[in-house]
């Protein structure tokens, strides 16, 4: 067997660990080419020296000093790459094969753009990337005919209940053929029954506190706000070319039934597995074959039942918000993102209220209908957007302190 030369863009995050995981478990089918992290750099430097990978790429000098120190003595150190542009080039370097684009947030646009205009196999986790730039990305899988497999579990599920993969948008730019609908499930995240008039005072480990799921900060807070479910409901649209009122929001809070796929005749197929980002990470690196994840068996029988409702637009404005942006376009979209990773931020760090997230999102639509002249077509367009944003949020929050 070929072994497959693996890049794992954000190894040392949640996404990065249990890609890492899944591959050690198949030495034959997988070699780690390169790993990436932008701080935590000696779990980086572990990780490099257990898979022997052979290239890594790290922000700066700092970090290569650090990396270097720890470094065991005697062992040949990996080649070590600094900066942005380096994870861009590496994902589109010959030797690799597929790329795992696990960096968070709008950092991870660039290398997994790279990665798709390279032809590469795209394992996509970084779903803020298709939200930024969903057009210019889906193109560049298409020019290319890079294999874009969704990882995130929604998408994954939906994915896995489509018709044959030739069919799929990646390669059409159409939605496939007999699907009526995309039903899209959400936890509700922690805050899915506290009292409205509670929210103002929760406290970030409250909010990271995702009753199903083991993931980074940021991505845990969006689940609270359900900010997340926003950004999977445009990824959705990129993904299928699914027009949004072809997307549908459901509650699922045993967070078992990852999506669904609604067909004409009325047939509803359905993804099940644990809460366990193993399996679509298996799923991509294995596709098409099924392969090992680790996960254990799910026993129906003790899960008892599956429970359904509507989202509350009140209790997760984000949500509307994220809706609002689809309906306005690219440039919306981006500042949706931007906007929500600067607020996030300032949420965690203790600088703002966990209500004050989407006033900020809000400010920052407003400010990109006022401000917008343009379509956002190309990379350069969008990252330009996208730090306007995040000037205007960050100066939205300081007078909001
Ligand atoms: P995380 O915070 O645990 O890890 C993020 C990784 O990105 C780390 O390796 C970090 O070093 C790197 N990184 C952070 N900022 C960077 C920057 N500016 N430049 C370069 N690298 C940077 O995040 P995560 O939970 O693993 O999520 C990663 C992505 O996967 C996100 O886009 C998230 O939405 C998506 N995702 C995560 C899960 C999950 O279960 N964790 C599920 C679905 C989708
Ligand atoms: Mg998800």
């Amino acid at each position: 067997m070929i072994r497959q030369n693996l890049f794992i863009l954000g190894s040392t995050g949640s996404i990065g660990v249990s890609t890492l995981d899944v591959v050690a478990r198949h030495p034959e089918r997988f070699a780690v080419y390169a790993l990436s992290a932008h701080s935590r750099i000696e779990q980086l430097a572990e990780q490099a020296y257990v898979t022997q990978a052979r290239v890594v790429i790290m922000p700066d000098d700092a970090a290569r000093a650090r990396f270097i120190a720890v470094w065991p003595c005697g062992q040949a150190l990996p080649e070590v790459r600094l900066g942005a542009q380096a994870l861009a080039d590496t994902a589109a370097d010959p030797l690799v094969d597929t790329v795992m684009a696990a960096i968070v947030g709008a950092a991870g646009l660039p290398g997994a753009l790279a990665a798709a205009q390279a032809g590469k196999r795209v394992l996509l986790a970084n779903k803020e990337a298709l939200v930024a730039a969903g057009s210019l990305f889906m193109q560049a899988v298409r020019d290319s005919g890079a294999e874009l497999l969704p990882i995130d579990s929604e998408h994954n599920a939906i994915f896995q209940c489509m018709p044959h993969p030739n069919s799929h948008a990646s390669k059409t730019g159409l939605p496939a053929a007999g699907v009526r609908r995309l039903l899209l499930t959400a936890s509700g995240g922690p805050f899915r029954q506290t009292a409205l008039d509670l929210l103002d005072a929760v406290t970030p480990d409250q909010a990271c506190a995702h009753p199903n799921w083991r993931m980074g900060r940021k991505i845990s807070v969006d689940s609270a706000t359900m900010l997340n479910k926003g950004l999977e409901v445009i990824e959705a649209h990129w993904l299928f070319s699914m027009p949004l009122d072809r997307i549908k929001v459901v509650i699922h809070p045993q967070s078992m039934v990852h999506s669904m796929v609604e067909y004409e005749d009325g047939s509803i197929l359905a993804q099940l597995g644990q809460p366990d980002m193993r399996t679509p990470i298996a799923y991509g690196l294995g596709f098409p074959e099924r392969i090992n994840s680790g996960v254990g068996l799910m026993e129906l029988s003790r899960l008892g039942r599956l429970d359904f409702e509507e989202p509350d637009l009140n209790r997760f404005p984000c949500l509307r918000l994220s809706f609002d942006a689809l309906n306005d376009g690219q440039a919306a979209c981006i500042a949706l993102n931007a906007a929500n990773e600067i607020a996030v931020d300032g949420f965690l760090k203790g600088r703002i209220r966990y209500t004050q997230i989407p006033d900020i999102i809000e400010h920052c639509l407003d400010d990109s209908t006022a401000h917008m002249t343009s379509h956002p077509g190309s990379l350069e367009d969008i990252l330009a957007l996208d730090a306007r944003t995040r000037r205007v949020a960050t100066q939205f929050c300081l007078a909001s302190i």
